[in-house]
């Protein structure tokens, strides 16, 4: 038997307490979720290794300190509507929803939509919204948004999501190549754009 509690607990420390994550509410969430339930069986034994894994379609579970240092980036309030674009395996999803009023998710792949919708279901996530279309245009009907995470990486920053973002607002997004990409921090007031890159990434791309 695999001890996932502790397994998870040491996640806690030693991905994320160690390299400066220090969101109580982040840490507590993510210390509560069970991540093993958000990855295919094959490689459930894995669910607590430092790197993303193999979620089928060809895409990934970020790994879980890119899941925090995004995710604390953004200072989620209780009263945020947050964009999520690229739901994948729905990990993610959980703890935005977890944080803040209601998720709005959005990913292009039918299969991967419908996994993500088993996993929060069983885990009873109630305010998150469930959108198959491309990302890269946002969601008109529901913007402007307190948040917009992205977790695949377009090679420039989508227009549509820059303008469906609240003044006041922030983005995580990764931005670049294959090859090369970096994290980047948006910030928007008075409808102008501040930028902030981070570090080096490495995210699917943004198709
Ligand atoms: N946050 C996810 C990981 C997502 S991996 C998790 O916790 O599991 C990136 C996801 O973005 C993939 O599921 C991929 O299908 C999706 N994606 C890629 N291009 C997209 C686009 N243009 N619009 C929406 N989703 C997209």
């Amino acid at each position: 038997m695999i001890d996932f509690f502790k397994l998870r607990n040491d996640m806690i420390k030693y991905q994320l307490i160690s390299r400066g994550i220090k969101d109580e509410s982040v840490l507590k969430i993510m210390g509560n979720l069970p991540r093993e339930d958000f990855v295919p069986e094959t490689v459930r034994k894995n669910a607590y290794n430092d790197s993303p894994l193999p979620i089928g379609e060809g895409q990934t579970i970020s790994q879980p300190y890119m899941v925090a240092i995004m995710t604390e980036l953004l200072k989620i309030t209780k009263q945020d509507v947050v964009l999520e674009i690229g739901t994948g395996s729905g990990y993610q999803t959980a703890i935005l929803s977890r944080l803040c009023k209601t998720v709005h998710t959005v990913e292009i792949n039918e299969n991967l939509l419908n996994y993500a919708k088993g996993n929060l279901n069983k885990i009873g996530c109630k305010n998150v919204f469930f959108h198959l279309s491309d990302g890269k245009k946002g969601i008109r009907e529901h913007a402007p948004f307190d948040k917009i995470l992205v977790a695949a990486a377009p090679e420039n920053i989508p227009n549509e999501l820059t303008l469906q973002l609240k003044n006041g607002g922030k983005m995580t997004i990764p931005v670049g190549n294959r090859f090369e990409q970096e994290l980047i921090v948006i910030k928007k007031n008075n409808n102008s754009i501040l930028k902030r890159s981070l570090f080096s990434v490495l995210f699917v791309p943004l198709i």
